[in-house]
């Protein structure tokens, strides 16, 4: 059975920078806290606890601590109330995410009202929409437009979490077009996202079985895993080897491999390993 391990597997370069980031932190500071999970990984929070970093859900008291903010980012008001509370900030935001912000912000003070083509619920997003002075809207689905908050006389600006995927996004903003005359489109889906959704259409044309290593937490690897199944019923999310079935290759030549932006090499190379062995 042949192994196409896709290019674009693993760590993608913000999340290497934010957890790099973290490890040189805690080694010259003490006190060193993260709001929430550096990436959506159990192994890599684990690994980044026992670096000595403490994780919290809220802030506290700020003297003599440090705070690291993650890759997605963190709304402004974050920010301020960790700096008003004596914090020392490590911003390790993604400098992808970064120009999210700045569209968002630039685009708003140009008088536009922004909308959001993301998940709700994700950290991301709730940091992008957390830079705007006004309430943005947010979308995930092309059903689901609240197509009666769009006034045609106002001016509107798409970003889009940086994650999504493109075939959603094309969706709902070709549904936006038709309502709103003046919308200007920011394609803000990060290069090595792109680079992923574009091997993940093309490794499971080519192979009999396709393996989507990652957390059920991670939203990128999700998504992976449904372009996936989408082109091929033999399609299999699993977070670590222990969970691979071998009759999943009965009769197959080849199998395509692929992880999500937060899944450590180690866990990829772990069921590298184990394919060859049952090849
Ligand atoms: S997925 Fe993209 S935006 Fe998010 S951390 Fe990685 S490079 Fe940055």
């Amino acid at each position: 059975m042949k192994i196409n391990l896709a290019k674009s597997a693993g760590f993608c370069f913000g999340v290497k920078r934010a957890i790099n980031l973290a490890y040189k932190t805690a080694k010259t500071q003490d006190n060193v806290y993260i709001l929430g999970d550096i990436v959506h990984n159990e192994d890599v929070v684990k690994e980044i606890i026992s670096a000595g970093i403490k994780k919290t859900g809220k802030l506290t008291r700020g003297k003599g601590r440090t705070i690291i903010i993650r890759a997605h980012g963190a709304p402004k008001k974050t920010f301020e109330k960790a700096l008003s509370l004596g914090y020392n900030i490590i911003d390790t935001t993604c400098t992808m995410v970064k120009e999210i912000h700045k569209i968002a912000e630039e685009m708003e003070d140009n008088g536009y009202k922004i909308i959001v083509i993301g998940d709700r619920d994700h950290d991301e997003v709730k940091g992008i929409v957390g830079h705007l002075r006004n309430k943005a809207l947010i979308i995930d689905n092309p059903g689901k437009i609240p197509f009666s908050k769009l006034n045609k006389s106002n001016r509107f600006c798409v970003v889009v979490q940086s994650t999504q995927n493109i075939e959603n996004v094309n969706k709902i903003v070709g549904l936006l077009r038709k309502k709103i005359k003046n919308l200007k489109f920011f394609n803000t889906i990060c290069k090595p996202t792109t680079f992923k959704q574009k091997e993940i259409t093309e490794l499971p044309l080519k192979n009999d079985v396709m393996i989507i290593i990652g957390s059920k937490t991670s939203a990128n690897t999700k998504r992976l895993y449904e372009i996936s199944r989408s082109l091929n019923r033999r399609s299999y999310w699993i977070q670590s080897r222990s969970e691979i079935n071998p009759s999943w290759f009965r009769n197959a030549k080849s199998v395509g491999v692929t992880s999500g932006a937060s899944t450590p090499d180690a866990a990829t190379d772990s069921v590298i390993a184990y394919l060859r062995s049952i090849e």
